[in-house]
């Protein structure tokens, strides 16, 4: 398994790393899930920032400050919607990830924390979802070694476990 990463099982908005990732949807301005968590706690002056940006397309990644949490940044991602399996999802899936790494480097950031991107709301199959986001930052620390920690922040104790399995196919 790769010292870069770690995995925790808690809260996102609660974590001292460079940038949280937040799962959005395609407005930028603000949902349920993982979204409305991290709304709640940078606060008000992070939808006025979201409101400037225009939007995200499905797969790629908008850089804003962190406001009133602990992480100085936030990079939204928008994951696909699960239709099946056969609209693109892996592809796109994997897209956020790239684009995630993309705006980190850009602003040279070094530590990343992710939620499940698409496990929610969404309804990505949790398996498939986890072993693409962990293969694909694999491969993405091997390109970008300035990112020197990615966390895999988990909301229950079942995801976790995905986690640590998926980790331990690489090992
Ligand atoms: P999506 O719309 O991309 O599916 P969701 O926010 O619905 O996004 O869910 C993505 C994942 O984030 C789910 O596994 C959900 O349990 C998890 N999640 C929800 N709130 C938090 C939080 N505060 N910290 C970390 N993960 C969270």
């Amino acid at each position: 398994m790769s010292s870069q990463i770690e995995l925790v099982c808690g809260d996102i908005t609660q974590l001292d790393v460079d940038a949280i990732v937040n799962a959005a949807n395609n407005s930028l301005l603000g949902g349920g899930g993982v979204d409305g968590a991290i709304h709640a706690a940078a606060g008000p002056q992070l939808l006025d920032e979201c409101r400037s940006l225009g939007g995200c397309e499905t797969g790629e990644a908008k850089l804003t400050r962190g406001y009133r949490l602990k992480a100085p940044w936030i990079i939204h991602t928008v994951g696909p919607v699960w239709y099946g399996g056969d609209d693109q999802e892996a592809e796109m899936l994997e897209q956020c990830y790239r684009s995630v790494f993309g705006q980190a480097v850009a602003a040279q950031l070094n530590s990343v924390a992710f939620p499940a991107i698409s496990c929610g709301v969404y309804g990505y199959p949790a398996k498939e979802a986890i072993a693409i986001a962990v293969g694909t930052v694999l491969k993405l620390l091997k390109t970008y070694p300035q990112i020197d920690k990615v966390i895999f922040c988990s909301f229950s104790q079942e995801m976790h476990r995905l986690y640590q399995e998926e980790l331990k196919l690489h090992r």
